[in-house]
């Protein structure tokens, strides 16, 4: 017999080996040698009054084996000779769309402009220590795509979308932890998604699948409203049938090339901001309700705010407890912020993208030239902003929260995580008012609702400009481009993902719509 039940562990009795089963025997009123196995179906933290409590659903098996794991069974076959299909970009979209394929029975032919997961690093290495963005090879593009090197959070709103369990699995199946499987908010690190990227590299070529790495597409070659052909960056030119287009919403070359070749682009309202920097332990005192170190069972305090200023929604976005600030830009002449944080969000500080909503149909009027591209060229503008305001390199422009809501040039900056380091710059002026005068407010209305946030201890570090794409590629009910039979705009640079989960999801979605018309 198999009985799911909810219990509730204080952090003392956590401490306590065999706690559940003990918690289990006594709500069920049954021997404890009856409980043959226990199951955590989901875990989560109630820190909302002093006394924390950790939340587990589970599923005690009474006199019963505990079965394997997975639900799933990834059907993989050989597909060396089946039909393919064309995929450009491997980020979380293109991956598990050529996956998709090969269950199916196509061949994936994955074109990606980057590198594989082991010499991106070096790319990186370099962004953060000599300032050189190479732009095919950074924090957004390469194997794995934004995913890789990313937070690897694995929150997602678009539950209705599809099946989340089935991506999360798939994850698992690759070699990522099955906590991802129980906790109410999964992650996975970013030391530990390169493995997890390259195993899924290995399961589409064991299977067939072909990738081609440093292989940017920069045209296509298109007659009777279909594309016949795709063209390398090295002049290779690619026959194809079916082309699924996932390139992530920073490959602004992509959006250039098909809005000159009169391809339907759509401008789409996005978030722009700041990421904000706190020590750790300012975070966790507020969300714990401690004095001095959190207790050793507790992760690191993370934090989801949200205030309405003006119209506009400001909010936490991305938010990375344990973690770092890096530079995302994915060329020179930009500052772009985002975060990230190991599996065991050791390090010292807390940071979060702070966002203001655009929205693109009133706030740009000065950009209405741009037509669909106008989100893009001010999000541009915005990074080269950083970049001028920064100092001409990597480092990113900077000041004290205080400083910046209270309009006052920081005289010097609080410690920080981000690598090529920070300048300390007038924020409050220099940016826009629209996101400016809305991030002040938002602060001061956070600080309200955490006290203990809106302190001289945090840094704000501009630009947080990449949260959502500023462009979509319209699709069909079937998926494809209203004007090219062949074409499939993928995940988040088609504007149909927001994250690495909705973006998985897309993947296999549009794997399902490009191989059912074949
Ligand atoms: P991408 O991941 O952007 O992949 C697109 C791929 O296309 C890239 O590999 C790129 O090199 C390739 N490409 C682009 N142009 C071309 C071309 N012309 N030819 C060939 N290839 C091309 N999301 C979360 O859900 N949780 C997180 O914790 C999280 N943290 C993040 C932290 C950082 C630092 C960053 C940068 C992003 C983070 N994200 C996070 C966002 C997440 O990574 C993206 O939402 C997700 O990767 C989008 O997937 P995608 O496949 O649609 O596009």
């Amino acid at each position: 017999m198999v009985k799911e039940i909810q219990l509730r562990i204080t952090l003392k009795e956590e401490e306590r080996d065999g706690i559940l089963v003990l918690k289990s025997a006594l709500k069920l009123d049954i021997d404890r040698e009856d409980i043959t196995g226990i199951k955590i179906l989901r875990k989560s933290i109630d820190a909302r009054k002093p006394k924390i409590i950790l939340n587990y659903k589970v599923a005690v098996y009474i006199r019963e084996p505990l079965p394997k794991h997975s639900e799933y069974k990834f059907n993989y076959k050989d597909v060396s000779k089946a039909k393919p299909i064309h995929i450009i970009g491997f980020g979380p979209a293109g991956m598990y769309a050529a996956l998709r394929c090969i269950e199916l029975g196509f061949k994936p032919i994955i074109l990606e402009r980057g590198k594989k997961v082991q010499d991106r690093r070096r790319d990186l290495k370099a962004i953060n220590q000599d300032h050189f963005v190479n732009e095919d090879s950074n924090y957004c593009f390469g194997e794995g795509g934004a995913g890789t090197y990313s937070d690897g959070k694995l929150y997602t709103r678009s539950l209705k979308r599809g099946d989340v369990r089935r991506i999360f699995e798939n994850l698992v199946f690759h070699g990522a932890t099955d906590q991802i499987l129980v906790d109410a908010h999964p992650h996975i690190g970013t030391n530990k998604l390169p493995k997890v990227v390259q195993n899924i590299r290995e399961t589409i070529l064991n299977y067939g699948g072909k990738i081609h790495f440093e292989a940017r597409v920069i045209d296509f070659t298109i007659k009777n409203n279909s594309i016949q052909a795709i063209q390398l960056q090295n002049k290779k030119n690619l026959p194809v049938e079916k082309v699924i287009l996932a390139t992530g919403h920073s490959a602004r070359d992509i959006f250039y090339l098909l809005h000159k070749k009169q391809i339907a682009l759509e401008a789409k309202s996005f978030a722009m901001g700041v990421r904000v920097e706190h020590p750790q332990h300012i975070i966790d005192t507020i969300q714990y309700h401690c004095s001095g170190e959190r207790h050793e069972l507790l992760p690191a305090a993370s934090y989801s705010l949200v205030e309405q200023v003006k119209d506009r929604g400001v909010y936490s976005f991305c938010m990375c407890p344990g973690g770092f600030i890096v530079p995302a830009a994915t060329a020179n002449g930009e500052v772009v912020v985002n975060g990230m944080s190991p599996s065991k969000r050791n390090n010292l500080f807390a940071n979060s993208g702070i966002v203001v909503e655009i929205d693109i149909n009133k706030d740009l009027p000065k950009y209405e030239s741009f037509g669909a591209l106008k989100g893009l060229e001010y999000q541009k503008n915005l990074e080269r902003l950083a970049y001028t305001a920064g100092g001409r390199s990597q480092v990113a422009p900077a000041q004290r929260l205080t400083d910046f809501v209270e309009g006052k040039l920081s005289s010097d900056l609080n410690p920080t995580s981000y690598q090529p380091g920070l300048k300390s710059a007038p924020l409050h002026s220099l940016l826009p008012k629209l996101v400016g005068s809305r991030l002040r407010k938002g602060f001061q209305a956070f600080g309200q609702k955490m006290k203990g946030y809106y302190t001289e201890e945090a840094n704000i570090v501009g630009v947080e400009s990449r949260t959502s794409s500023p462009v979509s590629i319209p699709r069909t009910e079937t998926l494809e481009h209203p004007q090219i039979s062949n074409l499939y705009p993928c995940g988040e640079g088609g504007g149909y993902a927001g994250g690495i989960v909705s973006a998985a999801m897309d993947g296999e979605r549009c794997a399902e719509a490009a191989t059912n018309s074949l």
